[in-house]
């Protein structure tokens, strides 16, 4: 893969509620622009208009509704998704596409360490970052938490003749920090078979590109201040690529001063620390996507560590201090 110039913009364009807006750094060129609320996310996609605007159209609508069947398949809180009946029936997962991912999260929870995790769920449900209710925001007790951990652990899945299997009766699966890198993969493969060069899929924290914005000018993404408006980041991509955010900004409460986030350590039970958003840049969505959650679970200096072993990944990081860190810190102008 080609490296990606990291162009660190201080003092960064002012843009409201959003990390990213392709329309500020692309000058030429009719882009169609269509967003859709999916995976409990605003979701855009993003297609120079070559072929005509009904064809576009046609194409990213395509697009979205392949995002949408996905997200009700990967969604373990919708009852007709094989993962609730996994979740509360143990009704082994048969279905071949999440059975797939399955497989790949429980590569990359060996890869990780275990920082990746897709068992966390009872510790996602007992923290309540997807509630709404205000009882919901406090800090639960060190006893639940200990419950809930005791009810986590990636090797208590496992994959048999094409089925996902649980260990125990108390396992659970939650695809949250890899369903939707998958589905922006699969976004990529509908534009391609409908004839689309080029594109820019978003999906909350995650962008994925291909081609270019117009001809000789490519994709211009920033990348979030975690505090006030504004990009820390601009980055131009040349090449099929893609960056995934994991922010301790997207989801969160804060008590006595102390920020509870939605990313949690499989180790601890409590939000990872150390960090206050990673940026996985990469090829491939899905790797992204987990990645980044793994990676913000390990702190700075192991995500370091672990994205130089690697080819083809770089990092943006900003640590609890509000300092950038790179992998690539020579290449930052
Ligand atoms: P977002 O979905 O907000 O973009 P991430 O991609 O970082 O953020 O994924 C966070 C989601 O993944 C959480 O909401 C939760 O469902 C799940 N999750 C939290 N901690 C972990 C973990 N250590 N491993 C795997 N999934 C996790
Ligand atoms: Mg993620």
């Amino acid at each position: 893969m080609k490296k990606t110039a990291i162009i660190l913009l201080l003092a960064a364009a002012t843009a409201a509620v959003f990390f990213y807006r392709a329309d500020i750094f692309t000058k030429k060129g009719a882009i169609i622009k269509r967003t859709r609320f999916m995976m409990d996310t605003l979701c855009t996609i993003q297609v120079p208009n070559e072929a005509g605007v009904s064809k576009t159209e046609a194409a990213i609508s395509r697009a979205f509704d392949r995002m949408a069947e996905l997200d009700i398949k990967f969604n373990c809180t919708n009852p007709g998704s094989p993962l609730y009946k996994f979740n509360n029936a143990r009704v082994p997962i048969t279905d071949p596409e999440i059975v797939e991912l399955v497989k790949r999260a429980l590569e990359i929870s060996r890869e990780t360490g275990g920082a990746f995790d897709i068992t966390v769920q009872p510790l996602v449900d007992l923290w309540g970052f997807f509630t709404t209710s205000a009882s919901s925001q406090t800090v639960p007790s060190p006893q639940s938490i200990k419950l809930a951990l005791s009810r986590t652990g990636w090797r208590r899945i496992s994959v048999k003749n094409g089925a996902v299997i649980a260990a125990d009766k108390d396992v659970r699966i939650d695809l949250g920090g890899i369903a939707k890198g998958y589905s922006i993969g699969e976004a990529v493969k509908v534009l391609k078979a409908a004839g689309v060069r080029s594109a820019l899929i978003l999906a909350g924290g995650q962008v994925q590109v291909f081609g270019s914005a117009a001809p000789g000018v490519p994709w211009k993404v920033g990348v979030r201040n975690p505090r006030k408006e504004g990009y820390i980041a601009g980055l131009a991509f040349d090449s099929e690529t893609g960056i995934s955010t994991s922010g301790d900004y997207e989801r969160f409460f804060e008590v006595n001063g102390v920020r509870y986030h939605h990313i949690l350590d499989p180790k601890t039970g409590y939000p990872a620390r150390g960090l206050m958003s990673l940026s996985v840049i990469t090829q491939d969505p899905v790797w992204a996507d987990a990645l980044s959650t793994a990676l913000f679970v390990m702190g700075p200096q192991r995500a370091l560590e672990f994205v130089k072993r690697q080819s083809g990944s770089e990092v943006i990081i900003v640590n609890a201090e509000g300092e950038i860190v790179t992998s690539q810190a020579d290449k930052v102008r």
